[in-house]
C-alpha cells in the first residue's frame, strides 16, 4: 500500500499555476501548434499527433550526475517532498513542460536511469496513475520511463514521468488493447504485439480492476515484458540496454530501442505512443517527408510477431 494525499490533483494544479506565475517553470505549450499525420500500414490507419514548438527550448540538452536537477529539486517545483511506503520518492513538476501539469516521480537517493523499474517504483507509478484516473476527469493520463542511453532520456537520475494525452487521442496500441484479453504473466501466454507496426513492442493489457493488482503482480507483468525486450536486444547484439516503458491504467508496454535520435529529432517513449515533439519547423518537415513510422522503425528493432520463441530466450 502506498498512501497518496486525497487532494493530490488539487495540489498538483495549484503548484503548477503558482510555478507558472513565479516563472520557476517555463511552460512551452502556448508557443506550440499541433497537427495530425495519418498513415496506413497493411490496410489499417494510424494517427500521429505532432506538436511543433515555435520557440527554442531553454531545457538543458543533457544532464549529468554532477549538475543533477533531481538531487535537490526546487521547492517551487516540488509537489510532494516525500512519497512511497518507505518515503523513498519525491514528486516534482517538470520545469520545461509542453503539456500542462507534466510531472515526475523521482528517487530521493541517486539511482541510475539505466536500472529497471523495481516493484516499489511500479507500485508508486500505478498508485499515481489510479489517483489521476479517479480524480482528474478532464484528462487521460499516462506515465513513461525512458531507460538506458538510447531511450531518449536526458537526465541520469531516475525519474518516471506523468503527462496527459491530447483530448480524444488514441495511442498506437489502444485498438489492439481494447480488442484483447487481459495478460497473464506465465509461460503459456505471450504479450500483445501489433503486427502492422514496424517495431518490436510488448504490451500487457491490465485487468479492469487494477486496484486488485499487488506489487508482486505488477512486477511479474513488467518482468515478462522485460524478458522479451532483453531477448530482442541480445538477438541484435546490442551493447547497451535501452527501452521505453509506457503505462496507463489499461496497459503496460515496453519497446526495445536501438537509437535515441533520428538525425536531429529526439524520440522518447511518447513517440512510440504516437506523440511527436518537434523543436523547430525543420523537424516537422523531416517527419512529414520521412514518415514517422519509418523513424520509429529506424530507432528500434523489427517486429517479432510470429517468430518462434526458442529455449534460449530470457
Ligand atoms: P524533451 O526535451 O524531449 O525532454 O521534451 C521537452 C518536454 O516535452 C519535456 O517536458 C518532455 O517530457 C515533453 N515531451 C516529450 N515528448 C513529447 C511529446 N511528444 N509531446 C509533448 N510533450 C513531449
Ligand atoms: P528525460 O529527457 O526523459 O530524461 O526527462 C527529463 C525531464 O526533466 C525533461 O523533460 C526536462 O524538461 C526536465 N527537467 C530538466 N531540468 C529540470 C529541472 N531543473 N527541474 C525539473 N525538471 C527538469
Amino acid at each position: 500500500m502506498v498512501n497518496i494525499p486525497d487532494h493530490f490533483v488539487g495540489i498538483l494544479q495549484q503548484k503548477f499555476q503558482k510555478a507558472v506565475e513565479d516563472e520557476t517553470l517555463l511552460f512551452n505549450g502556448d508557443a506550440s501548434t499541433t497537427q495530425m499525420l495519418y498513415t496506413e500500414l497493411n490496410g489499417s490507419r494510424y494517427k500521429f499527433h505532432v506538436t511543433e514548438l515555435q520557440s527554442l527550448q531553454h531545457r538543458p540538452e543533457l544532464g549529468s550526475v554532477l549538475s543533477n536537477p533531481f538531487s535537490k529539486p526546487e521547492p517551487e517545483l516540488t509537489i510532494l517532498s516525500t512519497f512511497g511506503d518507505k518515503d523513498e520518492f519525491r514528486i516534482v513538476l517538470n520545469k520545461f513542460p509542453v503539456v500542462p501539469y507534466h510531472f515526475m516521480l523521482v528517487t530521493k537517493e541517486f539511482k541510475s536511469q539505466n536500472t529497471p523499474l523495481s516493484p516499489n517504483e511500479l507500485m508508486a507509478t500505478f498508485t499515481i496513475l489510479k489517483k489521476l484516473a479517479s480524480d482528474d476527469k478532464n484528462r487521460k493520463w499516462f506515465s513513461f520511463y525512458n531507460c538506458g542511453p538510447q531511450s531518449g532520456a536526458s537526465q541520469p537520475h531516475k525519474h518516471v514521468q506523468f503527462m496527459s494525452f491530447p483530448p480524444g487521442f488514441l495511442t498506437l496500441v489502444d485498438k489492439l488493447v481494447q480488442s484483447s484479453e487481459y495478460f497473464v504473466p506465465d509461460l503459456d501466454h505471450e504479450p500483445l504485439q501489433d503486427k502492422n507496426l514496424p517495431f518490436a513492442h510488448f504490451v500487457a493489457k491490465l485487468p479492469t480492476n487494477i486496484n486488485d493488482i499487488s506489487e508482486e503482480g505488477l512486477a511479474m507483468i513488467f518482468v515478462s515484458l522485460l524478458q522479451r525486450t532483453l531477448t530482442v536486444l541480445r538477438d541484435n547484439d546490442c551493447d547497451h540496454i535501452s527501452y521505453n516503458f509506457c503505462a496507463t491504467t489499461e496497459f503496460m508496454m515496453l519497446i526495445p530501442r536501438s537509437g535515441g535520435k533520428y538525425k536531429e529529432l529526439g524520440v522518447n517513449s511518447c513517440g512510440y505512443l504516437g506523440l511527436v515533439l518537434c523543436k523547430n519547423p525543420k523537424l516537422v518537415n523531416l517527419v512529414t517527408e520521412t514518415g514517422f513510422e519509418h523513424i520509429l522503425g529506424a530507432l528500434s528493432f523489427p517486429n517479432t510477431t510470429g517468430l518462434a520463441i526458442d529455449e534460449y530466450h530470457y
